[in-house]
């Protein structure tokens, strides 16, 4: 961690904005003057030329706000009712919002299958793409209304991480209740201090995270975290700041340090792999020996049958699975180029002896270098 970031964020072009829901409410329901702000900023920087795409929480607050509801109610129905009625006058009050600087909105709801499934993840990326060549702004959240644990994306920050991914953007702005991450919540400590820069990912970052948890919305200081895990890794900054802050979005696209900045880990990934690293959903595990982890961590090296010990689940050529090593750390994810049956019959064998055992070899290695992303090097103990 540093104190003072550099002057970073000028040469921005798309930003992905994420407006929590503890900023997006207020008492008797949605905080206009908020939305409105927001919206008069986003204006301003398109003006500026900079494309916006805004994942906004709140459906579920101000639903409950508007039913009556004190806390969520355990019964998932009845969340995800709640969560209709939100979205209706969350998606209503942004529109109101842009058309007094006379600019449009479209909504979009996707659930976890639209960016796990390569082809659903392309049609909204093409859809998205699209509004922001009309110069539309883009209003996402989840598809809380039809969600079921199982098929959860969990919280905006993930889902804001996956579309900054999924739109390339050069940045994730996370605007939230607090002014970014503190080594202690500063809603309890008075001599909480704030992190101004963060370029690894310890433990002790987590631990700072896992102390402050969010009031009305799903994620809390610790979700945050995990998101700017996965858009640095894929080589884009994220910001956590403060979402009632004058002017902050102007003054973080002027490059001024405001909040928390979380500095890319990586060499902007493409996009294909920002998809296997950090969306895809896995079909099955490789475990790998010491020999290949180590070719694939330092040399950069493809994945080979030779150095894989085990094979966990059914799947197909084409698909995502995790790579782990033999002390079940996690390494990483790719795309496989046999299926799960044919890599039990090859794994331990060198590439020469695949035709022998299969009775035709399509590919040396089982997952090429180019569609492999490695993520779990980065972690720190
Ligand atoms: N999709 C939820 C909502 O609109 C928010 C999830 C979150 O708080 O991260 O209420």
């Amino acid at each position: 961690m540093k104190c003072k970031p550099k002057k970073t964020h000028n040469t921005i072009t798309r930003a992905v904005v994420k407006v929590g829901s503890n900023v997006l409410t207020a008492k008797a329901g949605l905080n206009i003057d908020a939305i409105v702000s927001i919206s008069s900023q986003i204006c301003e920087l398109m003006t500026q030329g900079i494309e916006i795409i805004l994942v906004s929480s709140g459906a579920m607050a101000s639903g409950m706000k508007k039913m009556g509801f004190a806390k969520r109610p355990d019964a998932i129905p009845k969340r995800q009712a709640i969560a209709a009625v939100g979205q209706a006058g969350l998606i209503l009050e942004w529109e109101k919002a842009f058309a007094r600087f006379d600019r449009r909105v479209a909504q979009i709801l996707l659930t976890s299958d639209d960016l796990t499934s390569r082809k659903r993840y392309l049609n909204a990326r093409n859809t998205m793409n699209t509004l922001l060549d009309w110069q539309v702004v883009p209003i996402i959240n989840e598809n809380d209304t039809i969600m079921v644990e199982e098929i959860k994306l969990g919280d905006n920050d993930n889902l804001a991480a996956m579309i900054a991914l999924q739109l390339d953007a050069d940045i994730f702005i996370n605007l939230t209740d607090i002014d970014g991450l503190y080594d202690k919540d500063p809603r309890v400590h008075d001599d909480a201090r704030l992190i101004q820069q963060v370029t690894t990912y310890s433990k002790s970052i987590e631990k700072y995270a896992g102390d402050i948890p969010g009031a009305l919305g799903t994620g809390g200081m610790l979700s945050k975290i995990k998101a700017a895990r996965k858009v640095t890794g894929s080589g884009i900054p994220m910001v956590i700041a403060k979402g009632y802050r004058k002017n902050v979005l102007l003054q973080l696209a002027a490059g001024e340090s405001v909040g928390t900045y979380f500095v890319p880990r990586a060499q902007k990934l493409n996009r294909k792999k920002c998809w296997i690293g950090y969306t895809a959903k896995t079909q099955g595990t490789l475990t790998i020996d010491a020999g290949a982890a180590k070719a694939l961590l330092s040399n950069g090296k493809s994945l080979l049958p030779s150095g894989i010990v085990d094979v966990q689940g059914r799947f197909a050529a084409g698909a995502a699975v995790a790579v782990v090593s033999q002390d079940h750390q996690y390494l990483g994810n790719g795309l496989v180029n046999y299926s799960a049956e044919d890599i039990r019959r090859i794994m331990g064998a060198r590439s020469n002896q695949i035709k022998a055992r299969l009775g035709q070899k399509t590919y040396d290695e089982v997952i090429h270098r180019d569609n492999l992303v490695i993520t779990g090097q980065l972690d720190q103990p």
